[in-house]
């Protein structure tokens, strides 16, 4: 089967090694969130349903892997909450998965999905694993379980998962096949960021990248910066690293530098992304090797002397050691959680303007409920409309996101929570606690 393998082969994410000093990512969201809360002046009962989720599913998945052997893995689902919707989030595959992670992402989501206006609400899935070291078939049959544990979960009208690191289309395709097994019908709903093929939506493949660049064209509009003034660096060259990369460079930018886990990559002309891009592909998905640019340490990358620093490999990169050093004016944030709350009020201090991960990435579930309409219209869209539509949403979410820190007097990332938590706010108090 040619196919299926090719497909896991080449989105194969590779794990770094372990963060010495890695904040809480629940609690990174939990001290945002106050902020917000306060600002609003949230009341404490709402406040206690809003911080911690809905739901939290913990279940053993049971695998028989290639030699025979039974080994069991920690899943996870949490659905933060539901109020503006069925729940919607990603399922992340990592040896360092943790349930709290899993909460924090949960969350993110489900202020995310109210930043772009979105009728969903939050939740995250994460299985405790080393996609590295498993094949093809273990990684099946860990995934068809996964679903199977969760099958009363997920629905098209209750959660709806999606790809995240190391879960990728063909992924998907065995979640929508499991779930369709069991309802005895096709339910391409079920899943987002799943094959074209198998009811897909083009463009979501890029959407995520795609909305950090509009993001960071809306930022350097406000800061009077013309793109073929600026250069970028960019921190991890997955799916969102380099599409972002590749958009920006098409936009004049000069892209400096990128980086993967094997390292990073600098050129002062400016890297060709498309050269890079290829590169990576014949190479095994890294950019080891890559031979013309220089290489630097991920930190030098992320304190260069650039006008626009995109993070979009993992949590926690920008400390707060590293945002005293960061020179960039613009810090748009691909990743979710790259920057810790001890580094906020410096890179504030300092003027650095952040578009935080709520907003800078929410390209990517702005197009899977894209592709959520469409398989249930059962109409597809060209590609046209889609990134028309995208484009438009991102660019009123970020003037809605600047308006709001505008009037508090805030960051843009406070703004960001205090349009969300109100907007989730306001749907649940006219909703009302059912008794
Ligand atoms: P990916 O697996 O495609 O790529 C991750 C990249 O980061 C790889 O190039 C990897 O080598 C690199 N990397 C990992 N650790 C690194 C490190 N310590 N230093 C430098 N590079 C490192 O993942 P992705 O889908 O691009 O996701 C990246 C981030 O964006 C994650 O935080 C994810 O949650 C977030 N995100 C993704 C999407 C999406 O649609 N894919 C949507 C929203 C948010």
């Amino acid at each position: 089967m040619p196919f299926k393998h090719n497909v896991y082969d080449r989105a194969v994410y590779r794990e770094p090694a372990p963060i010495p000093d890695r904040e809480d990512p629940f609690q990174a969201m939990v001290e945002r969130f106050d902020v917000a809360a306060e600002i609003l002046e949230l009341d404490p009962g709402f406040y206690e349903y809003l911080a911690r989720p809905a739901r939290i599913h913990e279940t053993a998945v049971p695998v028989r892997m290639d030699d025979e052997r039974l080994r069991v893995f920690e899943g996870y689902r949490v659905i933060h909450n539901d109020v503006l919707g069925p729940s919607k989030g990603g399922v992340r595959y990592a040896p360092d998965v943790t349930l709290n992670e899993v909460k924090a992402l949960a969350a993110w989501m489900t202020w995310k999905c109210a930043v772009v206006g979105v009728p969903f609400g939050g939740a995250k899935g994460g299985v405790v694993c080393d996609p590295q070291s498993m094949s093809p078939d273990e990684l099946e049959r860990l995934t068809r379980r996964y679903t199977a544990n969760l099958i009363d979960v997920f629905g098209p009208d209750s959660d709806i998962p999606a790809p995240d690191m190391n879960t990728n289309e063909q992924i998907m395709a065995w979640v929508l096949d499991t779930y369709s097994m069991h309802a005895r019908r096709t339910v391409n709903a079920v899943v987002t960021g799943k094959p074209v093929n198998l009811g897909g939506s083009l463009g979501r493949r890029e959407a995520t990248g795609r909305g950090v660049m509009v993001s960071t064209l809306c930022a350097l509009d406000l800061l009077d910066l013309s793109p073929t003034d600026c250069t970028v660096a960019v921190q991890g060259f997955g799916n969102v690293g380099s599409i972002a990369a590749k958009l920006l460079s098409e936009q004049g930018c000069r892209v400096v530098a990128v980086s993967d886990i094997t390292g990073g990559y600098y050129n002062g002309d400016g890297l060709n992304i498309q050269e890079a891009i290829d590169y990576v592909e014949a190479n095994d998905g890294t950019l080891d090797g890559y031979p013309n640019a220089q290489s630097i340490t991920n930190e030098e990358l992320l304190t260069l002397d650039v006008d626009v620093l995109i993070p979009a490999a993992k949590e926690d990169q920008i400390t707060q050691p590293i945002a005293e050093d960061v020179q960039a004016r613009i810090i748009a944030e691909g990743a979710n959680g790259p920057t810790t709350p001890s580094a906020d009020p410096i890179l504030q201090d300092k003027g650095v303007l952040v578009i935080p991960d709520i907003l800078a990435n929410a390209g990517g579930v702005t197009v899977s409920y894209f592709e959520w309409v469409q398989n249930r219209q059962g109409y597809f869209w060209t590609e046209e409309r889609v990134t028309q539509r995208l484009d438009r949403i991102m660019q009123e979410a970020f003037d809605n996101v600047h308006e709001t820190a505008d009037r508090h007097d805030v960051s843009l990332r406070i703004g960001a929570y205090v349009m969300a938590v109100r907007k989730v706010a306001e749907a649940l108090q006219m909703r009302g606690i059912y008794a």
